[in-house]
């Protein structure tokens, strides 16, 4: 499986990292060796003093498809869940200054902690799909699909000109503004709806 990831989806972190607002979606991936597989704790890795958590809603796809139109998008997912897109910001700054590709700072292992997904159909459609991360129980993040500048379907439909998206593929459809630092020892939960469908202990 691969992890397709959204970048500057949100007006308000676009801004907070002096990003413009992109016409298109901004996209790169991440492999499979990046997923953080249950609740087993993240390390930070010693090549960054400081990695950030981005707190994202995740669609899991369901259905083999290329070239999708986006009218036709929502058939290929039927699960949403939350996901931590962890970035190494002073890395990321370091290669986006130069010019250079992001993944040593977005695609290194344990940088995709996948949370619990739920059908679909149980997301009221037409509730914002509320969600906030908790960092040590304090609220440093919060969203809601409406604030996004490219839908999940307009997503799909723009990704799958350039990949094949495979059943169990993710995508982490960008993050709200509010990113910072983690900590050794910190905890993290993230909600949608108020639910909890992630949590990590950072070591
Ligand atoms: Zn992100």
């Amino acid at each position: 499986m691969k992890i397709i990831c959204i970048g500057r989806n949100y007006a308000q972190h676009a801004a907070e990292l002096n990003n413009p607002i992109p016409k298109e979606p901004v996209v790169f991936i991440k492999p499979d060796s990046a997923v953080l597989v249950g609740n087993s704790p993240f390390f930070i890795p010693d090549f960054s003093s400081n990695v950030q958590y981005e707190l994202e809603i995740t669609v899991k796809i369901n259905r083999l498809g290329k070239h999708i139109e986006e009218r036709f998008a929502h058939k290929y997912y039927d699960q949403i869940g939350l996901g931590l897109d962890f970035t190494a910001r002073d890395l990321q700054e370091d290669l986006k200054s130069k010019g250079l590709p992001w993944e040593k700072a977005k695609a290194f292992d344990g940088s995709a902690v996948i949370g619990e997904f739920i059908p679909k159909s149980e997301l009221v459609n037409d509730s914002n799909w509320d969600f906030y991360l908790l960092q040590n129980q304090k609220k440093v993040q919060e969203g809601n699909r409406s604030q996004m500048l490219f839908s999940i379907d307009r997503i799909i439909s723009e990704v799958s000109k350039y990949f094949t998206l495979k059943i169990g593929d993710v995508i982490f459809t960008g993050t709200p503004h509010g990113v910072g630092s983690i900590a050794k020892e910190d905890i993290l939960e993230g909600f949608l709806n108020g639910q909890r469908l992630l949590s990590t202990r950072v070591k």
